[in-house]
């Protein structure tokens, strides 16, 4: 028969164990997350870039058809000129086309200035999208190695859970005392953090710090065959027990 010193000391040490793993899983799933996260964030940006070179290509193209639409309505009022013998159809004429001259003018600034927006923009969207391969290398390269570790993490607390119950089922067969105020307190703790079982730690019980009385602990200490309660908080106490059998 294992003392039941032992049972509990096992028992709190697959706890500290579970709750440990715990953490751990919690932090390898933000990682991931958040690598995911970076990934999808550098995607949307390079869409969005390519949407706006897209936008400007467009603009360009329609600066340029207004382009071409006064340079033919200065060729065609051109002809019209040389062909011309009416002096004040003459006069109207060259103010068109000088109008149509200062209108194309314009539009061509305007389209040279879209044409370094474009260029402009066709940089960033390189370095976005060179970004973007980077993270996504580092993503490729990263996420495996988490979700093995992550893997690796949830079998070890499936074990830890197990080992726990067979400890349980130990101590139900073996000290069914103890068993009755461990599933009495269990059902307790689930709407609080407060410890079930806790140890001795410099005479006092590790989960409220209030002071054990000497007795309790000469006890428990001289049979490791016995057990008690916190006087104060109502955990079973246990006094650490070498760490000998996993
Ligand atoms: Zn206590």
């Amino acid at each position: 028969m294992i003392p039941i010193q032992k049972l509990l000391s096992s028992l709190e040490r697959f706890q500290e164990k579970i709750i440990e793993n715990n953490s751990q899983i919690d932090q390898i799933e933000k990682r991931i997350n958040q690598l995911k996260k970076q990934l999808e964030e550098i995607k949307d940006k390079v869409q969005k870039k390519k949407d706006e070179k897209m936008k400007i290509e467009v603009q360009i193209k329609e600066t340029e058809l207004m382009i071409k639409e006064e340079e033919e309505k200065i060729r065609k009022w051109e002809i019209q000129l040389r062909e011309s013998r009416k002096f004040r159809e003459q006069k109207t004429l060259i103010d068109e086309i000088a109008e149509a001259k200062r209108e194309k003018s314009k539009l061509e600034d305007e389209a040279l200035k879209l044409i370094i927006k474009k260029e402009e923009i066709e940089k960033e969207l390189k370095d976005l999208e060179e970004e973007y391969e980077e993270k996504q290398k580092r993503a490729e390269e990263e996420i495996p190695k988490l979700e093995l570790e992550l893997q690796r993490l949830k079998t070890e607390s499936e074990e830890n859970h197990q080992k726990i119950k067979e400890i349980e089922k130990n101590i139900k067969e073996f000290y069914p005392e103890v068993s009755k105020i461990y599933e009495e307190l269990l059902k307790d703790s689930r709407n609080s953090n407060m410890k079930i079982i806790a140890s001795i730690e410099d005479e006092s019980c590790s989960s409220c710090n209030v002071i054990v009385f000497a007795d309790i602990r000469a006890k428990l200490y001289a049979d490791p065959n016995s057990f008690d309660t916190c006087p104060n908080c109502g955990a079973i106490l246990y006094v650490k027990v070498e760490e000998d059998s996993e």
